[in-house]
């Protein structure tokens, strides 16, 4: 009789990994802060070694947020270009991690630059996922006045997956800023319609609409410490989970 201790299983076999650009700043105050982006990738690659497929979809605020520029006069639609360039940057960087530790990926670009990244197509990106190829989508949806977690809500349900592992920088969803009120209270689990309606801070409205309609979990969680992601995964209580509730 083996005394191996089983590995446990997945809970999630297709997830999508929304990295918000803030989680990548660690302790810088602009741009990628290398160690954090090697850490996660690590963690990324302990999930694809565990048979699960990961599309990411990363944001951009760490570089440059197209609604900042534009209230300090720039177009919005302008700012909103270099917002979605600079989520490519961090796609990139990514990429460039993964593929040091031997994980197979692909950048796919919701706007077309051909030379650096495969333009976004649907098929193509499910393909990939079966094929164990991390893939990180870049761009946001390629049209501005939208964010990076709408992308997330939307490109998950392309592709599939299974749930959405909102990573930022606190533990979960709050009724009020933890970061301003010590008092602030987390909530566990929540409905859509719940952050909706207080209007908590979990992800914007349009991405939690769409995943309302669609019934896709949601789970909030902190990326300080990157093991929460194989702990989403494995169905562990982590953060804030987001569903229609009973
Ligand atoms: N953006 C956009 N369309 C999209 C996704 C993103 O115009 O579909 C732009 C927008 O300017 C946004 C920036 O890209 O401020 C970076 O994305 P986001 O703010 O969502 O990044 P995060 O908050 O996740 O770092």
């Amino acid at each position: 009789m083996s005394d191996r201790t089983p590995s446990p299983l997945p809970k999630y076999k297709r997830v999508l990994v929304k990295l918000s650009g803030e989680v990548l700043l660690g302790s810088h105050q602009y741009g990628i802060d290398s160690t954090v982006v090697e850490a996660i990738a690590q963690k990324i690659k302990e999930v694809v070694n565990m048979g699960v497929e990961v599309a990411v979809v990363v944001g951009g605020g760490n570089i440059f947020r197209g609604i900042s520029a534009s209230a300090r006069g720039m177009d919005r639609a302008t700012a909103d270009s270099i917002g979605m360039l600079a989520t490519v940057m961090n796609a990139l960087s990514l990429q460039d991690a993964l593929e040091r530790l031997g994980v197979f990926t692909r950048v796919l670009t919701a706007i077309s630059m051909q030379e650096i990244a495969e333009p976004y197509i649907r098929r193509r990106a499910i393909r990939h996922l079966e094929k164990g190829r991390v893939v990180i989508l870049a761009a946001g949806i390629g049209n501005p006045y939208f964010t990076t977690d709408t992308t997330a809500a939307l490109r998950a349900l392309e592709v599939k997956a299974e749930a959405i592992l909102k990573a930022t920088k606190v533990d979960g969803v709050y009724d009020t800023d933890p970061t301003v009120n010590p008092y602030a209270k987390k909530f566990d689990s929540l409905t859509y319609l719940e952050v909706l309606q207080k209007e908590l801070k979990a992800m914007d409205d349009t991405a939690v609409s769409l995943c309302m309609d669609n019934h896709i979990p949601i789970i909030v969680f902190n990326l300080s410490d990157p093991d929460n992601i194989r702990k989403a995964i494995l169905g562990q209580k982590i953060g804030t989970i987001i569903t229609q509730g009973e």
